[in-house]
């Protein structure tokens, strides 16, 4: 019965912790405090910990969630508070599906380092190359990136990842979906030593590829799952509409547009 009190009493505590109880560097919670932000998300007060302890970790989250910074606060407090393995190679690298998500967590980034000597780059597809391979030479302690841009670099030797601390795949299933997995095996492999902490993001972890690509990157990883990020909203109706080419699906939407008064429509597309 003392075991089950116990047991709740940490349940509890471990849900109410605070920002102030995650044991972040005074900087960082001032930061936090200045961005309005009150309390840790649950991603946020499960991550941090797991993360600041120096583990590998497996995590299920959707956007929305705060998972942004519950990478990107320890990932800033280590490298506030430890020595760097290199003085040139990036110490936090963190990878993208898409330009649109790589650049939301390279603006997330900046606000932590904003008054530090910490540089951050942002690497994407479809910039300039050679632009990029001199932001290398800044050596910058954070590099955001696309994969593919990324494989790019390092086959140029644009950048080395031997002194690498921390790789965070975000969004792992998404980049695997869209074919990255040659590009994050030879990210994996270009920063391959035992020292490395490396952290995975997925919506689902009920994906093969991205168990499989875990076996293979994460050292015992603690797995944590905040939500279920496939359960459907109790307000949104779905609907799956069949179409049997391309201008019947164009005819079809065109119709359902026009049937209902609609004041918002977003539309989700598989490709740019
Ligand atoms: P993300 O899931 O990382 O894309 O975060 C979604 C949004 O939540 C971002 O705009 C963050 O700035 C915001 N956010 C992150 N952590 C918190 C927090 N603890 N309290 C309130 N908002 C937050």
């Amino acid at each position: 019965m003392a075991r089950v009190r116990l047991l709740l009493l940490i349940y509890l505590w471990s849900d109410t912790l605070q920002f102030d109880d995650l044991g972040l560097d005074r900087r960082l919670l001032s930061l936090i405090a200045h961005r309005g932000f009150e309390q840790p998300t649950d991603i946020q007060r499960q991550a941090i910990p797991v993360v600041m302890a120096g583990k590998d970790l497996l995590a299920s989250s959707k956007t929305g969630s705060g998972k942004t910074l519950a990478f990107l606060l320890p990932a800033m407090q280590r490298v506030l508070r430890s020595k760097p393995l290199s003085r040139r190679d990036p110490r936090v690298l963190i990878l993208a599906p898409t330009r649109e998500l790589a650049k939301q967590v390279y603006g997330q980034l900046r606000m932590l380092t904003s008054g530090t000597t910490h540089k951050a780059a942002l690497v994407l597809g479809g910039e300039n190359f050679n632009e990029q391979a001199k932001v290398f030479r800044q050596y910058p302690t954070f590099v955001v990136a696309t994969p593919g841009r990324l494989a790019d670099h390092l086959k140029q030797r644009n950048v080395s990842l031997s002194g690498l601390e921390m790789l965070i795949l975000d969004e792992a299933d998404r980049m695997l979906d869209l074919g990255f997995k040659e590009q994050l095996d030879s990210v994996n492999d270009h920063a391959d030593h035992r020292l490395r902490q490396t952290l995975m993001f997925s919506a689902t972890l009920d994906h093969q590829q991205v168990t499989e690509i875990a076996a293979g990157m994460l050292k015992s990883p603690k797995r944590i799952a905040v939500g279920e990020a496939e359960r459907l909203h109790s307000d949104i109706e779905q609907h799956f509409v069949l179409c049997d080419h391309l201008d019947h699906k164009q005819a079809l939407l065109e119709h359902l547009m026009n049937v209902n008064v609609h004041k918002q429509v977003m539309i989700f597309t598989a490709t740019r």
